[in-house]
């Protein structure tokens, strides 16, 4: 759940001086400035609003904004427009800010080094692909790539589909020990055809991907 709404901040606070209150008639009112903003779990986001209220101290009779006199307003307006806004409340701007440089730059990273991948391809690269015209739910394989000789890649696909991208293999998955010879320039063609998710070089064994599995006739009926 993420809870949002907003805030008021008292950012001014100064004695207004011959302001006779309403109410009263004394002349010992302040006036405060408050700016409103939008937060997210209470990190202020960016401010939209600042508003006026003029307190007696004598009698604590508030005046709202719109309901002060024309007279007093032009000087509160200007003393309204000189008051800064506080650079913090625009932390969760700059934090959404932020958050997207990051995560556009490391696209960008990973982008380029799939794109170095897939121009040299190397032993043990694994290629996450997906068959939009496979009808069920199962649409995710893996390939990897076995041998480079040449141009000639040897590549075996791993023994399960899978209904999304995985971080690791169960134990009981892997690659079948059967390879298929496939041209380098297969590696491109796949990639333009919009299969390919991602090019996944360095990896840790202990998350199966070095995993063999024998390829039985039976199995190949799944295809
Ligand atoms: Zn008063």
């Amino acid at each position: 759940m993420i809870v949002y709404g907003w805030n008021a901040k008292n950012i001014k606070q100064a004695p207004l001086e011959n302001y006779e209150c309403p109410n009263c008639q004394q002349k010992q009112s302040v006036i405060a400035i408050f700016v409103k903003y939008v937060h997210i779990f209470w990190i202020p986001v960016f401010p939209y609003k600042k508003t006026t209220v003029i307190v007696c101290t004598n009698c604590k009779h508030e005046t709202e904004e719109n309901n002060i006199e024309l007279g007093t307003k032009g000087a509160i307006q200007q003393l309204k427009a000189a008051v800064p806004i506080p650079k913090y409340l625009f932390s969760g701007l700059a934090l959404i800010l932020l958050a997207i440089a990051f995560f556009t730059y490391q696209g960008i990273q990973n982008g380029e080094k799939e794109k170095a991948y897939l121009n040299d391809p190397k032993t043990g690269d694994i290629y996450f692909l997906k068959n939009e015209k496979e009808a069920g739910p199962y649409k995710y394989y893996l390939m990897k790539v076995r041998k480079v000789e040449g141009d000639s890649l040897w590549v075996s696909y791993s023994s399960f589909s899978y209904n999304g991208m995985i971080t690791k293999l169960d134990p009981k998955d892997g690659f079948y020990d059967m390879m298929y010879s496939l041209h380098k320039d297969g590696l491109q063609e796949i990639s333009k055809s919009g299969e390919l998710q991602k090019v996944m070089r360095e990896y840790s064994a202990s998350d199966g991907f070095d995993q063999e599995v024998e390829f039985h006739e039976s199995d190949s009926t799944a295809n």
